[in-house]
């Protein structure tokens, strides 16, 4: 039996899954089972993942240095809930972009260069001071890279710069399972944009690959290439309702709770 946690953030239809179970749903390509979990069909062949929030937990560095910046910016002291509410807007997925966007609406006009610069003193070791940068973990171990690494060709397609990338990933042994890493700084358009899945595909078929996010712009940028996604979207996240209607309405073929429990789908 799966777990509370799966079955709760479950396969979308969880609440219809008896109307569905053991028919074919050709429309999201998947294959109710009875185990109330969904699995991909086809299986993929390439896995691309979405680093912050997917692989790494960057709660306690990059969005706190969001706060912190949005406190510099505009002297106000902006909560966790309100940093949820513009996260889950499309073109927020990049932190600077997202920094620029609410202190502007806060009515302290706010250059991406500006937010990108003011965030830089809280993320990096700044003055003397520890950078948030020292509070990220890995949410998956090298050693299931490694056994995913064995079964499926595995990517990586980020909005982290390549600084910020290498800074993490340097110092895992699990790195070196994945084959192509796109970061900010290879693709001239961002997500939204797909144009790192398909720099990823590099002209093969989007079908064979899946991409595994966990923001409105990762499930945007799938759309786009045609290329499936699964949404990680942790039972307790902040606006969990309306981020799963998002996912789904974007065509997200499921929600799960964390990255592991993606090795049912892949069964
Ligand atoms: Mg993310």
């Amino acid at each position: 039996m799966a777990d509370r946690e799966t079955l709760l953030a479950g396969p979308f239809e969880a609440q219809d899954i008896k109307l569905k179970r053991g028919a074919y749903n050709i429309q999201r390509g998947t294959l109710p089972t009875l185990r109330g979990h969904t699995r991909l069909e086809p299986i993929p062949e390439i896995l691309i993942f979405d680093v912050d929030g997917v692989l790494v937990d960057v709660r306690g560095s990059f969005w706190r240095s969001a706060l912190e910046t949005m406190r510099f910016l505009t002297g106000r002291r902006v909560t966790w809930a309100e940093l949820y509410k513009w996260k889950n807007q499309p073109g927020n997925n990049d932190d600077w972009s997202m920094v620029s966007n609410w202190a502007t609406a806060l009515g302290r006009p706010t250059t991406y260069e500006e937010a990108r610069d003011a965030f830089q003193q809280f993320y990096w070791d700044y003055d003397g001071r520890p950078g948030n940068v020292r509070q990220e973990k890995m949410l998956i171990s090298a050693k299931q890279a490694e056994r995913w690494a064995k079964r499926f060709e595995l990517d990586l397609f980020t909005g982290r710069t390549r600084q910020e990338f290498t800074y993490t990933f340097e110092r895992w042994a699990g790195t070196r399972q994945f084959r192509t890493v796109v970061t900010m700084d290879d693709v001239t358009r961002k997500k939204p944009y797909p144009d790192g899945l398909l720099k990823i595909l590099g002209g093969r078929d989007p079908g064979t690959a899946l991409y595994v996010g966990d923001n409105i712009d990762d499930a945007l940028a799938a759309r786009a290439a045609g290329v499936r996604f699964l949404a990680i979207l942790p039972p307790g996240a902040y606006g969990y309702r309306q981020r799963a209607a998002k996912f789904r309405e974007l065509g997200a073929v499921g929600l799960l709770p964390r990255t592991t429990a993606i090795q049912p789908w892949l069964k």
